[in-house]
């Protein structure tokens, strides 16, 4: 089945057609980063228009890249929720009257399975039952992957998920917006044993986060380098990345032990992080566990894991979505 997948949950316009969930045939993704940056953050109102404007164009450039046609589709896939409600409901709108107008089935897809769904993107995805690790720039939660869509929760942060915490840190050292990126390479150049952050394990056995201590001791940092804060800001991001990656590290591979799995993964934005990808590779190695962490073109938002969630969803029977449907901006 040829799914047609469509992403407008934040601040980029996505579209991708994705062969049985598993092979990207298109891949089209309009960043908005140079629109909101100005601004430190993601402006609604601004988003929403943004991609008013881009979908259309995005959908297209999808289509034919793929080579195909509107009716070589069989059923599209569109982000339901959660994200920003002006921004969905642009892809959500769209994609209900190409379903309609091409006479196919539609699925509503949660955005949080389709950064899961990331994964079956790849040549060797995770075998079934895994643990998984969502860090992006909303949230942050660890899952126990049973089937291609279903999952449970065991754990999430209480505060700032690890995506937000990149930003804002970055904000503060005035590196501007999104800071992932940025920290990343910043952090490479940096002593990450110089400041002293800790470690928010919270209880060690159980799987819930907190980002905010790490942030508040970033902030002390910055403030104590005043003016001499260029020369000191490699060291201070490295410190903070490496608290960051040994928390993410420790509780994906104490779940996939507590869930005996073999496989563990990393997926959403933050998967992108050279650091915490070298760590988790590293501690998986040590303690015999594989690791899966998709390329960085399916860590941030695309609309090929949308693509591939909504394919599994249809293959498990799953219901399509019919012209009264609603987007949602959190999960109840
Ligand atoms: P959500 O998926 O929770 O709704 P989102 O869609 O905005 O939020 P993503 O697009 O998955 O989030 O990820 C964006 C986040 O990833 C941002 O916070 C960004 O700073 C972070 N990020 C991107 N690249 C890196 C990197 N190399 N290292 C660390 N963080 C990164
Ligand atoms: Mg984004
Ligand atoms: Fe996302």
């Amino acid at each position: 089945r040829t799914i047609l997948g469509i992403e407008t949950s934040c601040d980029e316009t996505g579209a991708a057609v994705v062969a049985d969930g598993r092979r990207v045939l298109s891949s089209v993704v309009s960043s908005q980063v140079a629109l909101h940056s100005p601004y430190g953050g993601v402006v609604p109102e601004l988003a929403s228009r943004k991609h008013i404007e881009h979908i259309l164009p995005v959908v297209r450039q999808a289509l034919a890249e793929a080579g195909l046609k509107t009716g070589d589709i069989d059923a599209v896939a569109a982000t339901q929720g959660p994200g920003l409600v002006g921004a969905l409901l642009v892809g959500f709108s769209f994609a209900k009257a190409f379903a309609y107008a091409a006479n196919v089935p539609m699925v509503g897809v949660n955005h949080l399975n389709g950064h899961l769904a990331s994964l079956f993107l790849t040549d060797d995805p995770p075998a079934i039952p895994f643990v998984a690790l969502l860090a992006s720039g909303g949230h942050t939660a660890i899952y126990h992957v049973t089937g291609p869509v279903t999952s449970t929760l065991m754990g999430q942060t209480r505060d700032d998920a690890a995506g937000e915490a990149y930003d804002k840190v970055a904000k503060m050292m005035g590196l501007g917006y999104p800071g992932g990126a940025v920290i990343d390479n910043l952090a490479a150049q940096g002593d990450p044993a110089k400041y002293a952050f800790t470690r928010p394990y919270l209880d060690k056995a159980a799987f819930d986060f907190s980002f905010s201590g790490i942030k508040t001791a970033a902030r002390r940092f910055i403030q104590e380098a005043g003016d001499a804060l260029a020369p000191e800001s490699p060291h201070i991001a490295a410190g903070f990345q490496e608290a960051v990656a040994d928390v993410l590290c420790y509780k994906l591979v104490h779940a996939a032990k507590v869930k005996k799995c073999g496989h563990m993964a990393l997926v959403g934005g933050v998967a992108a992080n050279r650091r915490i990808g070298e760590k988790l590779r590293h501690a998986a190695k040590q303690e015999g566990l594989v690791v899966h962490i998709p390329p960085p073109a399916w860590c941030g938002d695309n609309a090929a894991m949308i693509g591939a969630a909504g394919f599994f969803q249809l293959a498990a029977g799953a219901e399509p979505v019919d012209l009264s449907a609603d987007v949602y901006s959190r999960v109840a």
